[in-house]
């Protein structure tokens, strides 16, 4: 399977304004994200890779995801006690993680979501980025992530 034109293009521009091409490998990484939104680990992604990219390394995915975030086409989420989580830069959403299960959602928010929320800084304090994160339990018929997403 290929990257649509879109991603491809995507990926070809974020890359470029980081000064990097796009590879076979990259391209490959990007495509397993996007494929299946449900925020997968390094080694998630490792075992997908390879179903049609058998030689690819650990190592290469490690780089490829790490190219990625710092790209801006991906995000790398932080949990404790567990191994980073990825999601491909899918516009503004928040991350639910389910304590339970530790399934992550992504949650749409509101358009003046960042206006709203800037409004708690004091005078002076300009913010670039707000990144809200909930833990807590989802409901237990929550099937897809798209679910989460759509429910808005
Ligand atoms: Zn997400």
């Amino acid at each position: 399977m290929e990257l649509t034109t879109e991603a491809k293009e995507q990926l070809d521009t974020a890359l470029s304004v980081s000064g990097l091409r796009s590879t076979r490998q990259r391209e490959h990484i990007y495509k397993v994200l996007l494929t299946r939104r449900d925020h997968p680990s390094a080694d998630e992604v490792y075992a997908r890779a390879k179903q049609e990219m058998p030689s690819i390394s650990l190592a290469t995915v490690y780089n490829c995801l790490d190219t990625l975030v710092e790209c801006g086409l991906v995000k790398r989420l932080n949990y404790e006690r567990e191994s980073s989580r990825y999601c491909p830069n899918d516009g503004d959403h928040a991350h639910f993680m389910d304590e339970a299960t530790g399934r992550v959602y992504d949650i749409a928010l509101p358009e003046d979501f960042e206006k709203v929320v800037a409004k708690v800084l004091p005078d002076g304090f300009k913010a670039n980025k707000v990144k809200l994160s909930f833990t807590g339990y989802a409901p237990v018929d929550l099937e897809s992530n798209r679910v989460a997403l759509s429910a808005k």
